[in-house]
C-alpha cells in the first residue's frame, strides 16, 4: 500500500474560477456523527487528513441533521485557517430568506464566521434566482466566499448560467467515479469549457469499488490498494476534486496515497473495458 504520512508537501491543486486554488483531494463527511463509538476516530480521521493536506472539507446541513457540521466544528474549529470549508443548503430551505438562515445555522454549528464555498445541495421547487440572490447576499455580507451548485445536469447549469454569469459558480458537485461516468459526455465538458471545476462525490461508490475485480487486479500490479486506484483514476483529470469519506485514520492515509499513483495507458484501457465511458447522453445520476 502506498501511504507515507510524512508527505506533508502541498497536494496538486485545482483552480476555482476566481483564481483561488484548492487541493485536488479533500474529505467528505456524510454518515459521520451517526455512531458515538466512531466519534473519536472520525475526529482523528479529519485531523489527519488535514495534516496530510486534504484540506477541502465537504459537509452539509443535511448530514445527521447538522450533527456532521457540529463534528467538523469540533474536529477542526481551531484549524479553521488551514481548511477550505464547504457546506450545502437543502433545496427546501433555499429561498431568499431561508438560504440566509440556513447558512447562519451552519456557521454556528461549524464554529466559524464564513464558509469558503456554499452549495445548493440539489435543485427542487424553489426558483433558482431566489437561491442565487441569497448566495450573492451572503457573499456581500462576508458569510460565504463563493457559491456553487450540486447535482446539476446541463439543463440546470444552463438555467443557472442564464441567471448569473456562469463564472460566478465555483463548482458543480456531482456523482463521479468509475461506475458513474455519465458526466463525461456533457456535464464535464460544459464545466471545463467555462473553467468550473467538478467536485466528484462518492468517488469510491460508497466503498463498493474497492471490491471490484478489475480495480483489485490493477491495485495488485501497481502495489497499491483498490481505493487508491479508484481515486487515482479520478484525480488524473485536471479540474476535478475528489472528496472520499473515511472515518478511519488509516484509510485517510491510504486515500492520500492515491495522489502518488500514475495510471498508465494500459491500465486506463483495462478500466475503460470494465467501466465503459458514455457514448450518449445519460441523465445525471444522484446518490
Ligand atoms: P465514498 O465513495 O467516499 O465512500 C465512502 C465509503 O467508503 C465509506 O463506507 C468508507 O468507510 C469507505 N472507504 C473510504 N476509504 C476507504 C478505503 N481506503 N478502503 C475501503 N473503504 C473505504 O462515498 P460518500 O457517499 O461518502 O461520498 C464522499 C462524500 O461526498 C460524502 O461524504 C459527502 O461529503 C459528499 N457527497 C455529496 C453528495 C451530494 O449530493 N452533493 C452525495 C453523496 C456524497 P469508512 O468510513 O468506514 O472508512
Amino acid at each position: 500500500m502506498r501511504s507515507d504520512p510524512s508527505v506533508h508537501g502541498r497536494l496538486r491543486t485545482v483552480a476555482l474560477p476566481d483564481g483561488e486554488t484548492v487541493p485536488a483531494l479533500g474529505q467528505g463527511t456524510w454518515n459521520m456523527a451517526e455512531r458515538p463509538d466512531r466519534r473519536n476516530d472520525e475526529i482523528a480521521a479529519l485531523r489527519i487528513g488535514v495534516d496530510l493536506g486534504m484540506t477541502v472539507i465537504d459537509t452539509a446541513e443535511m448530514y445527521g441533521r447538522g450533527a456532521a457540521e457540529a463534528l467538523v466544528g469540533e474536529a477542526l474549529g481551531n484549524r479553521r485557517p488551514e481548511i477550505f470549508l464547504v457546506s450545502k443548503v437543502l433545496p427546501h430551505h433555499a429561498t431568499r430568506r431561508g438560504t440566509v438562515s440556513a447558512c447562519e445555522a451552519s456557521l454556528r454549528r461549524l464554529k466559524t464566521d464564513h464558509l469558503d464555498l456554499y452549495l445548493l445541495h440539489w435543485r427542487e421547487g424553489v426558483p433558482l434566482d431566489e437561491t442565487i440572490e441569497a448566495f450573492e447576499m451572503l457573499k456581500q455580507a462576508g458569510k460565504i466566499r463563493r457559491w456553487g451548485v450540486s447535482n446539476f445536469d446541463v439543463a440546470d447549469l444552463e438555467d443557472a448560467d442564464s441567471l448569473s454569469d456562469a463564472r460566478r459558480m465555483a463548482t458543480n458537485q456531482v456523482l463521479y467515479n468509475l461506475k458513474r461516468r455519465g458526466i463525461e459526455f456533457d456535464v464535464l465538458p460544459w464545466c471545463h469549457e467555462r473553467g468550473i471545476p467538478i467536485m466528484a462525490y462518492s468517488p469510491l461508490e460508497q466503498g463498493q469499488l474497492v471490491e471490484h475485480r478489475t480495480v483489485m487486479s490493477i491495485a495488485r500490479r501497481l502495489e497499491a490498494t483498490p481505493a487508491q486506484i479508484a481515486l487515482a483514476w479520478i484525480l488524473r483529470r485536471e479540474a476535478v476534486i475528489a472528496i472520499p469519506k473515511s472515518s478511519s485514520p488509516n484509510r485517510v492515509r491510504e486515500n492520500r496515497g492515491a495522489l502518488d499513483i500514475e495510471l498508465g495507458d494500459d491500465d486506463l484501457q483495462v478500466l475503460d473495458k470494465a467501466f465503459p465511458p458514455p457514448r450518449r447522453k445519460v441523465p445525471l445520476q444522484m446518490i
